[in-house]
């Protein structure tokens, strides 16, 4: 179960009357579904978009449209300048040393392909092994998956107890000097389990492995430090960032990202081109081959503007007590089982309810205006771990309310009443 808010962080919560403020900032909550207001709970999927963001891309397109790094008239240096600038944002809010190591990708799914295709190519061999874990997202097994059989290296999956917390035991065992790399979730997207992260990483150093962390469900709810971590990688899709689709981003250490071939080739990745020879880029030009999501990566810019206005640890403060308020409120019924009741979550909520299908779960929901999530949440290990097919999950955003708890604990209730 979700530990008791500390005073100092209730202190630096979101009021209600300011979450109420937020909320009239997203065009898209001010609708109805099926004569409901709509209840938006699938923000682990992705979030909703503020007006500063969709604004951006609308005023990018109306009057600054521009390719980047190649024109020299104004259009095109303007927007160099403001694409640049949001590699700067995105390296403030990961607290990276430089922005030359924030590589721009598609998503989460793009960085971890990165690394696995660049990194793994030329530094995993045979008999090499790779660490992952039993409640990773499939963006975070496949791609390490398909490298072993490619190399012969050994995938090896820390296990989870029946909370959701990965058995810290049971990684130190996995650890040797055969080990390559580590890859884990910082919070889990099916669970919503919060990752010791920090500890672990520290161990995977100590016998010289190389660590990612896929902060997909992490960088939307709590402040990264990835000097403080000290991972090596760091993976984050700006769609779950309150950001437009199709932008993401790898942040990688220098040492690293300077060592790892190309992923891609083509223009904008290169230092001189001739038919004898290409002499790369550094990074992050190197792996950041053709012309790239320009809109996207500006907006994405606004975004984090956006949050870090609020404040990520006051975010992640106001989602903990509404996860609080919403675990207390659903443990009350008594056919709902709560899959995932880690010590440290973030605002996810994954439940069955005694039999319903878990997705005629979610389109009674839908029904009642709630959205959430049915299904194995690219996380069928997960689903095989906890004996369930899928689970109902709904995902919390600080423009969620109480009232959205309680809408979303009437409307299990007539799930209940048609099962019964
Ligand atoms: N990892 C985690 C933990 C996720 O939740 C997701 C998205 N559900 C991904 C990776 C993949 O992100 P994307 O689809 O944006 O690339």
């Amino acid at each position: 179960m979700s530990q008791p808010v500390l005073e100092e962080t209730r202190n630096l919560s979101l009021s209600a009357d300011e979450v109420l403020k937020l909320r009239a900032d997203f065009p898209v909550l001010r609708q109805q579904v099926y004569g409901k207001p709509l209840v938006y709970l699938d923000n682990a999927a992705t979030t909703q978009k503020p007006q500063v963001v969709i604004d951006r891309i609308t005023d990018y397109y109306s009057h600054e449209n521009g390719t980047v790094r190649r024109g020299v008239y104004k259009l095109s240096e303007q927007s160099t300048l403001a694409f640049d600038e949001s590699r700067r944002k995105v390296a403030r809010l990961l607290n990276a040393p430089s922005a030359a190591e924030v590589i721009f990708t598609r998503g989460t799914t793009e960085a971890i392909n990165l690394v696995a295709s660049s990194y793994g190519r030329a530094f995993i061999g045979a008999g090499d092994e790779i660490i992952v874990s039993a409640i990773e997202h499939h963006a975070n097994i496949v791609p390490w998956q398909q490298l072993c059989l490619e190399k012969g290296a050994i995938l090896k999956v820390i296990p989870v107890n029946d909370d959701g917390e990965l058995i810290q035991d049971a990684y130190e065992a996995l650890l040797s000097e055969r080990t390559r790399l580590v890859a884990i979730g910082h919070v889990s997207n099916a669970l919503g389990t919060i990752n010791p992260v920090k500890a672990m990483i520290e161990k995977a150093h100590a016998v010289g492995a190389v660590v990612l962390v896929d902060g997909a469900q992490s960088t939307p709810h709590m402040q990264v430090d990835v000097q403080e971590l000290d991972c090596d990688f760091f993976a984050f899709s700006g769609h779950k960032l309150y950001g437009p689709t199709g932008i993401g981003v790898l942040y990688g250490k220098m040492k690293q990202l300077e060592a790892m071939p190309p992923y891609q080739c083509g223009g904008d990745m290169i230092h001189s081109v001739s038919f004898e020879k290409t002499v790369f880029a550094k990074p992050p030009a190197k792996f950041e081959a053709g012309t790239p999501a320009i809109a996207e990566v500006i907006a994405l810019g606004s975004a984090i503007d956006y949050l870090q206005a609020i404040g990520l640890g006051r975010i992640g403060a106001y989602e903990h007590e509404l996860l609080q308020y919403a675990t207390e409120r659903i443990s009350e019924i008594p056919e709902v089982r709560l899959i995932g009741t880690a010590n440290e979550k973030a605002g996810i909520l994954s439940f069955t309810i005694k039999g319903a299908h878990p997705h005629d779960i979610g389109t009674i929901l839908d029904r009642e205006g709630i959205a959430v999530r049915a299904g194995h949440h690219c996380a069928q290990p997960v689903m095989e771990r906890f004996h369930v097919p899928a689970t109902a999950r709904a995902s919390f955003s600080f423009y969620n309310t109480r009232e959205d708890v309680d809408a979303l604990i009437r409307a299990i209730h007539v799930v209940i009443q048609l099962f019964s």
